[in-house]
């Protein structure tokens, strides 16, 4: 979307000082949507034995899914109308996005995923999904099948999240991402050439990775076709490698403020073409080990808005102009 900044905030991105999810989706769908995350039984290739056994560093056993509804077998259908009932009697709008979240979406065979995306896609209160997947499960067999969806359900869309977290290979091979930044850069062109977007996971504060390199990522995301963004904060999770780094002293989190600082200056270099989905993180409390201070999510969103308006700053302030439109 082109648009002129008329004192660095364009009039649609409402309250915020950059362009929100909530703004995108009340610019074009007139209401807020709310997200039912749905665990649709899936598998990784970084913990089922083609990659690796042991998953990303971070990735807790249920596969950064926790949020789902308890899927108990159920399927994608029942788990919607789980989510749905569970969103009765709050304040929210007509319709929902389908969340794909736990563990890679897109690695199974397409005769499943057909039947899976299609029972979301025909609920007819949900809007769209939105698939978390990896770039090096996206053949072009998924690709089609995604393609032919959109074409039989045109007044719904369709989302692709990649997490990246780092374009830095060194950071890349700590996580065990387990796929090269080329990859990654391919499938975003793929998605984009067939008109599907794309949100991308970053993850702030990732060990051995410094300020510069943080930006770097953002800075290179700018260059890309990109829709949406996830600013995540790391969050160290009991059962993961990463926990035992983190008790060994390997690594130390940013506070509140440190990160206060961290995602505003992401947002600065942020192109403000693109939609922010999430500037924090939402480790299940259960499974959180640090930083404890994440869990008051609230606060956290009011410090970093009360300090950009402090600052008086927003989204692409020092971003290069020029991003692509998607
Ligand atoms: S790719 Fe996703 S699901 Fe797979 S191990 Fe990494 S974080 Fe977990």
């Amino acid at each position: 979307m082109s648009h002129s900044l008329q004192s660095g905030r364009p009039a649609h991105w409402l309250d915020k000082p950059y362009y929100s999810l909530h703004a995108y989706c009340r610019h074009t769908f007139h209401e807020k949507l709310y997200k039912i995350a749905i665990d649709a039984g899936m598998t990784c290739p970084n913990r089922d034995g083609l990659l690796d056994t042991r998953g990303c560093i971070f990735c807790s056993a249920g596969g950064s899914g926790e949020f789902a509804v308890k899927a108990q077998g159920r399927s994608v259908a029942q788990q919607i109308q789980c989510g749905l009932t569970l969103f009765r009697g709050k304040q929210t709008g007509e319709r929902f996005i389908a969340y794909f979240q736990a563990f890679t979406n897109t690695y199974a065979p397409v005769s499943r995923l057909r039947t899976l995306f299609t029972q979301a896609l025909e609920t007819p209160q949900i809007a769209g999904i939105s698939i978390a997947t990896r770039p090096d499960c996206l053949p072009e067999t998924v690709l089609c099948l995604l393609t032919d969806l959109r074409q039989t359900f045109p007044d719904k869309f369709i989302w692709l999240e990649l997490g990246l977290q780092t374009i830095h290979p060194r950071t890349a091979d700590y996580i065990r991402r387990g796929y090269p930044l080329s990859c990654f850069t391919d499938a975003v062109h793929r998605l984009c050439l067939r008109r599907l977007p794309v949100i991308v996971h970053i993850i702030l504060g990732l060990p051995g990775e410094n300020r510069r390199q943080i930006y770097e990522t953002i800075s290179f995301l700018n260059t890309l076709p990109v829709f949406g963004v996830k600013l995540q904060l790391l969050h160290v999770l009991e059962g993961t490698d990463l926990a035992a780094d983190y008790r060994a002293g390997m690594f130390r989190l940013p506070d509140q403020e440190q990160y206060t600082d961290l995602v505003i200056g992401a947002l600065e270099r942020l192109s403000p073409e693109i939609v922010v989905h999430r500037i924090t993180g939402d480790g299940p409390k259960n499974l959180l080990i640090a930083p404890k201070w994440s869990l008051h999510k609230r606060a956290v969103l009011n410090r970093i808005h009360q300090e950009m308006r402090r600052r008086d700053t927003w989204q692409g302030k020092y971003a290069p102009p020029g991003h692509f439109s998607v």
